[in-house]
């Protein structure tokens, strides 16, 4: 049974709470279902961090709660959830899921491949992840019911498993990534018994397929907290041979000066609302092993412009077997890379064409790291920012004036 918290205990601030969010858990109560916001929310909310977005968790089926709304779509193939959109906010609807069984099918290494029954409650909260993860808030009522003793955890901001942490890792691997990020992005202390093992079962994620670990990535990335997962990674041991864009990322020194500026630089963006493309982040991480290859491949005797476009072929190639990197973040990468010997020339129309480039901003934003980096003459940069600020008159005397 799980402990319940009144708002005197939990202290949670009503005003944190998505009025959507709340909408969907009345309807579903009015219709007799049990409804509560569920997972990353509650945490935040006990945190006293407003949600970036809000989950609801039901007894009533995908196909129940799609009928009590107008906007509601059922997505996913596996476990079916609901979506609920209120104009931009999508509300997460998913129903208890069941404890995965014994008899629930695995890979070879004990991955669980299907667990898509529907449960109890209790079965739905031993199954997530981290006790802080699995608690339920009824904005009817203002409680909150704790079935793994996830208050204590948030108090004494500790990061701990729900059950046994090997079946859990070997159960779903993306866990070990996910431990990291928690902990670096919330500043939670990893429990001994839930960090132990994350070493040696790292190899695991080998297994998952890699558009969730992409997923997973992508999340550790647009945390807000980059640089520190990236350091936390690097301190459990997950970067060797795992990925090879952590390879690349976390052991590369040229490269490390680059990378630090463009993660500090997106989890500010992060924090401050901005958003961030995925493909120049990704263009950033793997910037310098791009430099590397477009050097080698001129020592070996290609003009700079093949030489570059091979270099980026050579490093997507390595990339997307592994990470699934898709196709539009592709595409924007080898876009932010192509242009970077363009704002080199700075004669003729040449700049002006690369003003008119659908990623100029990317580009030039990719350009300023590079001077900050110290790979690049802070000069460029300096120009080209007078030069985008210049009136007509202005950019000529710049393009007269060009060192
Ligand atoms: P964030 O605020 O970063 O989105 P979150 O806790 O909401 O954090 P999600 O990835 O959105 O993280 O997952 C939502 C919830 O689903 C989690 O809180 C957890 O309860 C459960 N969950 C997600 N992934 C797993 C997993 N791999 N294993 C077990 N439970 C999971
Ligand atoms: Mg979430």
């Amino acid at each position: 049974l799980p402990v319940v918290l009144g708002p005197q205990e939990h202290r949670i601030n009503p005003q944190l709470l998505s009025s959507h969010a709340v909408r969907v858990t009345q309807t579903l109560q009015e219709n007799g279902f049990k409804a509560f916001v569920v997972g990353g929310a509650v945490r935040d909310l006990l945190l006293g961090v407003k949600p970036k977005d809000f989950d609801v968790a039901t007894n009533a089926t995908p196909e129940q709660v799609k009928r009590l709304f107008r906007r509601a779509f059922i997505i996913g193939k596996r476990f079916q959830i609901v979506h609920v959109m209120f104009g931009q906010e999508i509300i997460e609807v998913t129903t208890f899921r069941g404890a995965s069984s014994d008899n629930a099918p695995k890979d070879e290494h004990g991955r669980v491949l299907r667990d898509n029954t529907f449960g109890e409650q209790h079965e739905d909260a031993a199954r997530r992840d981290f006790t802080i993860n699995a608690m339920y808030y009824d904005p009817a009522s203002q409680t909150v019911l704790d079935y793994h003793d996830g208050i204590a955890d948030i108090r004494s901001k500790t990061l701990r498993i729900i059950g046994a942490p090997e079946a859990r890792y070997r159960e779903d691997p993306v866990r070990l990534l996910r431990v990291v990020r928690f902990a670096a992005k919330l500043g939670f202390t990893i429990d001994p018994a839930t960090r132990e093992p994350i070493q040696v079962m790292a190899p695991l994620i080998n297994n998952v397929p890699a558009a969730r670990v992409f997923d997973e990535m992508l999340k550790l990335l647009m945390s807000g907290h980059a640089l520190a997962c990236l350091q936390q990674l690097r301190k459990e041991g997950l970067h060797h041979g795992l990925l090879p864009l952590l390879d690349v990322v976390l052991e590369q020194p040229l490269g490390e000066k680059f990378v630090t500026l463009a993660l500090e630089n997106t989890d500010e963006r992060v924090r401050q609302g901005k958003g961030v493309s995925p493909g120049f982040l990704f263009a950033s991480l793997l910037w310098h092993q791009v430099l590397e290859k477009w050097n080698a491949y001129k020592a070996a005797g290609e003009f700079p412009i093949p030489a570059l476009h091979l270099a980026a072929d050579d490093v997507l190639n390595t990339q997307t077997e592994k990470l699934a990197l898709q196709r539009r973040i592709a595409t924007d990468m080898r876009d932010i890379w192509a242009m970077q010997p363009r704002f080199e020339r700075r004669t003729g129309k040449s700049p002006y064409k690369l003003l008119e480039h659908m990623r100029m901003r990317a580009g030039y934003d990719f350009l300023l790291l590079r001077c900050a980096s110290g790979e690049l003459d802070a000069e460029v940069g300096e120009w080209w920012s007078d030069f985008i600020a210049a009136d007509g008159p202005g950019r000529e005397e710049l393009l007269a004036k060009k060192p």
